[in-house]
């Protein structure tokens, strides 16, 4: 088994910036997603990992094993692309059968690999069937299926639930996560996808404009957001801007007091009074009650829009001078449009960040 380390990676096309990796360690068997929008370098970052960009500067270590000039070919990493790139006119079997064929590994332990990684794919019985036989999940299994076969010390995903349809996207997320999870190979996964980083991986690493902003477990990256940019992208919020009115660097906690004069609390750190800050407010720090029901610390808003999604409600709330946006399970509604509500925040769930 191999953990990777980049170290001091940078890759320029012209004068810009595509990637610039200080440092990233994935530890052996780790699953590790790079996140973050459109052009901010993860597939730059993953594609010199395999070896088919080559970095301009800085170190890329397998294990022990210095990487950068050893071609992708020998790096016994596999890569699982978005679009599945499975071999058409061949069949399931020889599909699985290339890498090891190239390889040189005998018949009898090509046919035994092959059941082996069908099975763990869930989809034995399809090895004589041809890719366009399949469905697109059935696919993109495949595809994982001939990248274990060759018992790769690390695994590339670049996007691969992307091409599927929003229903099944969200069944492979679980499916891979557990099949993963048993394999325990070093996985580096891209995804612009927040949810599917979060179920699949134990770190995400956010990423903007190149560089990394945040290295954690999903749990931290939403729940500790080390920016806006963070908080925006991972989960939704309600953002209120302000200036830091107390604060506890202990305990990592303080007030906001935001320009309409109301001043609401929260938790993060690094900041102290004074401070320009935002305040992320996640849709399950907001209650709403019937203004009869208000308690001590509730403050006074009304509903400006209720957006009926089944299952949830999304409500539109206007505080102050701000909108928040909340969802609660259906049930018995507080309001509707222009009732007026009380609002209840709870500070563990609204997030301090610098503005
Ligand atoms: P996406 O989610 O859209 O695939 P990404 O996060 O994977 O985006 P990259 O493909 O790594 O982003 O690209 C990072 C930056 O480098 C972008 O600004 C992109 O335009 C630029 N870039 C990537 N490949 C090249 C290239 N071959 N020549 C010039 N610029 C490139």
């Amino acid at each position: 088994m191999t953990g990777i380390r980049l170290e001091g990676i940078v890759k320029r096309y012209g004068t810009a910036a595509a990637a610039r990796i200080d440092r990233l360690e994935i530890g052996d068997g780790e699953i590790v997603s790079l996140l973050g929008p459109s052009g901010c370098g993860k597939t730059t970052t993953l594609r010199i990992v395999a070896g088919l960009i080559e970095q301009d500067e800085g170190d890329l270590w397998f294990g022990d094993r210095l990487v950068n000039d050893v071609p992708p070919e020998r790096r016994n990493a596999a890569m699982v692309f978005q679009n599945y790139a499975l071999f058409p006119h061949m069949t399931v079997r020889q599909n699985i059968a290339f890498g090891l064929e190239v390889r040189r590994r005998p018949r009898a332990e090509i046919d035994r690999k092959i059941d082996a990684v069908l099975e763990l794919v869930k989809l034995p019985g399809t090895g004589d069937r041809l890719p366009k036989q399949l469905s697109g999940g059935q696919q993109q299994r495949i595809a994982i299926a001939r990248a274990l076969a060759t018992e790769p010390d690390v695994l590339l995903f670049d996007e691969p639930l992307s091409n599927l349809d929003a229903k099944l996207r969200e069944y492979m997320r679980f499916e891979l996560r557990k099949l993963l999870e048993s394999l325990k190979i070093t996985t580096l996964y891209v995804t612009h996808d927040q949810a599917e980083a979060m179920v699949v991986s134990d770190r995400i690493v956010v990423m903007d404009k190149g560089a990394i902003i945040q290295v954690d477990t999903p749990h931290r990256v939403y729940r500790d957001p080390a920016s806006r940019f963070v908080a925006e992208f991972v989960g939704t919020a309600s953002f209120l801007e302000g200036r830091i009115e107390s604060w506890d660097a202990a305990a990592g906690r303080g007030t906001v007091s935001l320009a309409d004069g109301l001043s609401l609390a929260g938790r993060g750190h690094g900041l102290k009074p004074g401070d320009a800050a935002v305040l992320c407010v996640r849709p399950e720090a907001i209650s709403l009650l019937p203004p009869d029901q208000s308690g001590p610390g509730d403050h006074a808003g009304s509903v400006d829009a209720v957006v009926d999604l089944g299952e949830v409600i999304d409500y539109h709330v206007r505080l102050g001078g701000w909108t928040l946006r909340t969802r609660t399970i259906a049930g018995p509604r507080p309001g509707g449009p222009g009732d007026r509500v009380a609002v209840r925040l709870d500070p563990e769930r609204c997030y301090v960040v610098a503005g």
